[in-house]
């Protein structure tokens, strides 16, 4: 488990490495920003949306449009803000016309999802809509039948509660589907309140009796003082990704709301 600067961090990383990604030719074109995923690096509840629409895409941000405000009022009404939880989606591009995500798009793309997941570590994680659903239970079962019904399962290395809900754009023009999303919505503290569920041994971190030295490893790489720090060398030398362009020296602030 790392540290809440270390996650967050690690996590501004990635973003660096995903906002030059080029892999999918089409969506690299036509995208305006990569919508990475926003929020609190250290929450336990994570919410996984489908892709970036017009506003996202133009913002920088996750779920900034109406489906967002829905998003918001959801939130506020089991007592949480924006700020409590982290907010991402299958793709960070957006797919032209607002078409639904290719298959090889999600291929491509799910590892930036799946390294974000590793790295915030939430106890619950709710998927909205049939895409991310899909995507995380790696199974074609559709969100009408699962919808507010909570399940433990493995997300890559660790196991978390896997919460699918509708998704709000797909609520919104609908009532009746906006009151089964409160309804769900109801069942998330109550979730969160059972914490983490039981992880696999391998991940389950050795006692302080069981280490045969205690002190923390020196870095391999560690340098006496005066000299230039490793992170700032690596940055220095570090040649671009194959799969990405050269970023842009400065992203735009509001690109990357880590809390
Ligand atoms: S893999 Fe993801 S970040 Fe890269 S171009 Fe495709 S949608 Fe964008």
């Amino acid at each position: 488990m790392s540290s809440p600067d270390e996650r967050r961090e690690a996590l501004k990383e990635l973003f660096h490495e995903a906002r030059g990604c080029v892999r999918c030719p089409q969506l690299a074109q036509t995208r305006h920003t990569v919508v990475f995923g926003a929020g609190n690096a250290n929450a336990d509840l994570m919410f996984v949306g489908e892709a970036p629409g017009r506003n996202e895409d133009e913002r920088g941000l996750p779920f900034v449009g109406q489906a967002g405000k829905l998003l918001d009022t959801l939130l506020g009404e089991i007592g949480l803000a924006r700020d409590q939880v982290f907010i991402a989606n299958v793709l960070k591009c957006r797919p032209p016309g607002n078409r639904d995500p290719h298959p090889v798009e999600i291929e491509r793309c799910q590892e930036y999802l799946f390294r974000q997941i590793e790295l915030i570590e939430p106890t619950v994680i709710c998927t909205l809509g049939n895409f991310a659903t899909k995507l995380l239970r790696h199974d074609t079962t559709g969100i009408m039948r699962l919808h507010g019904r909570a399940e433990v399962r493995m997300v890559g290395p660790r196991s978390v509660r896997l919460f699918p809900v509708f998704h709000p754009a797909a609520a919104l023009y609908t009532p009746s589907n906006v009151d089964v999303l409160r309804q769900d919505f109801r069942a998330l503290p109550e979730l969160l309140a059972l914490g983490a569920p039981e992880q696999p041994p391998a991940l389950v971190e050795p006692s302080v009796e069981d280490e045969p030295n205690s002190d923390p490893p020196a870095p391999p790489d560690a340098v006496a003082p005066g000299e230039a720090q490793p992170a700032i060398a690596a940055e220095v030398e570090a040649a671009p990704e194959p799969e990405s362009e050269p970023a842009p020296a400065e992203p735009h602030p509001a690109q990357l709301g880590l809390f």
